[in-house]
């Protein structure tokens, strides 16, 4: 278990639940960050006592220079005091649940000063898995999985001995709001409406991304790069309940799952107590009043984020960056009503095509094609006005 914790993005959804695990279990909150959400982070302050804080939002962390000095706290600022936040010369894990690529440059900066990550900004993975794996290697650190799905496989995982005979992966995914829609029905579905997800509370760019699959295909690249199998042998299931996380399995067909009720405090708990299990804040699994668990297909043809992450995957290289990037836009626009919820599949599924991508990549190549996709998606949608 981890006595002492950066937490990146702790205004967050992921950012609040872990705060309830450090508050169970008297874990040590060295360091908070915020983007600008200081009403949040101020509470946090009070009650959790962190020595360090970073806030992105440069007005915002000008704005709050007074309260950091009266509060005892040293403030950082912008970008670069992000990553002064990530690398901080002390023994702590940093779990970072920044949202989007932001969070990439902290994720890496953390591996290189030394410090296990417990990661819940899937997009670092999207975006430059290749960078991270290797620095995890490079540097000797622990990279531990809080996304529900891939905290499931970790634990499936524990044997070591059959884990050298994992033969697929089955990556469970609620199905969203929009389950079983039809082309024609998805057209008309508002912000609202997409906003609404079935079990899960989460942030406004994550619950898009489950309305619209993108968030099983952008985890379907997080699996890839974190447990080492081809993208073919990590089969999506649509499992409606969210009470199987992910299952695994071995080469004589024996299949292990993980089952809890749908809280992030139980991967988020484990990714930070790891690997002893501890009580935990979350409520236990009621197997007699539970309702039937049911499995089945996701529709790629319906669904076009999912068809485009899972080709990016196979193209590999920068091709996870560019559709991620093209979404993050994408989502934006959508969150701003300047487009409709159809037409974030269409830009992100054009956007596998539009490019020839390098396979090897530096942290520049990143950040460029993230740009580029992101413009792509602007000129997309300014010729179709
Ligand atoms: P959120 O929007 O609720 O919180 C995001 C956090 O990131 C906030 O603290 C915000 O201040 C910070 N942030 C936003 N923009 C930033 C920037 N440019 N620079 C620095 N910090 C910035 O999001 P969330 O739902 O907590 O999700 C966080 C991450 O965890 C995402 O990558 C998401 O995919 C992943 N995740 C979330 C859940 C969930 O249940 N919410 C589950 C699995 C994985
Ligand atoms: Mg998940």
């Amino acid at each position: 278990m981890y006595n002492n914790i950066i937490l990146l993005g702790s205004t967050g959804s992921i950012g609040r639940q872990t705060l309830d695990v450090c508050k169970m279990h008297g874990i040590n909150v060295v360091a908070l960050s915020a983007n600008s959400r200081t009403r949040i982070l101020e509470e946090q302050i009070k009650e959790f006592h962190p020595k360090y804080i970073c806030i992105t939002d440069m007005d915002a962390a000008t704005a709050f220079e007074g309260k950091a000095a009266a509060y005892g706290c040293v403030l950082y600022k912008g970008k670069e005091g992000l990553v002064k936040l990530a690398t901080l010369d002390t023994d702590a894990v940093v779990l970072n649940a920044i949202v989007g690529i932001a969070g990439l440059e902290a994720t890496l900066n953390s591996i290189k000063s030394g410090k296990d990550v417990a990661l819940a900004n899937k997009e670092s993975l999207v975006t430059g898995g290749k960078l991270v794996t290797d620095a995890v290697k490079k540097y000797g650190v622990k990279l531990l999985p809080v996304d529900s799905e891939h905290s499931a496989i970790f634990q499936c995982l524990q044997d070591k001995d059959s884990a050298k005979s994992l033969k697929k992966i089955i990556l469970t995914a609620s199905g969203g709001p929009f389950y079983g829609y039809t082309k024609e029905q998805l057209e008309t579905v508002t912000k609202a409406q997409a906003l609404k997800h079935p079990n899960w509370s989460m942030g406004a760019k994550i619950t898009i991304d489950s309305a619209t699959l993108m968030n099983k295909g952008l985890e379907l690249i997080e699996a890839v790069w974190l447990f080492g199998l081809k993208a073919e042998d990590i089969k999506i299931v649509v499992h409606r309940q969210s009470i199987v996380h992910s299952a695994v399995q071995f080469a004589d067909n024996s299949v292990i799952a993980q089952m809890g009720v749908p809280d992030m405090r139980i991967p988020i708990q484990y990714a930070l107590t790891y690997p002893d299990r501890l009580e935990s804040p979350a409520e236990e699994l009621d197997f007699w009043n539970m309702s039937a668990l049911t499995f089945g297909e996701a529709d790629t043809d319906t669904f076009l984020c999912l068809k485009a992450a899972t080709e990016a995957i196979n193209k590999g290289g920068l091709y996870p960056c560019a559709v991620n990037g093209a979404n993050e836009r994408a989502v934006e626009l959508f969150l701003k009503d300047k487009i409709k919820f159809t037409d974030i599949g269409r830009a992100v599924y054009k956007t596998v095509s539009a490019f020839d991508l390098p396979s090897d990549y530096t942290v520049e190549d990143v950040y460029k094609t993230d740009k580029m996709a992101r413009e792509f998606v602007d000129s997309y949608f300014a010729d179709e006005a």
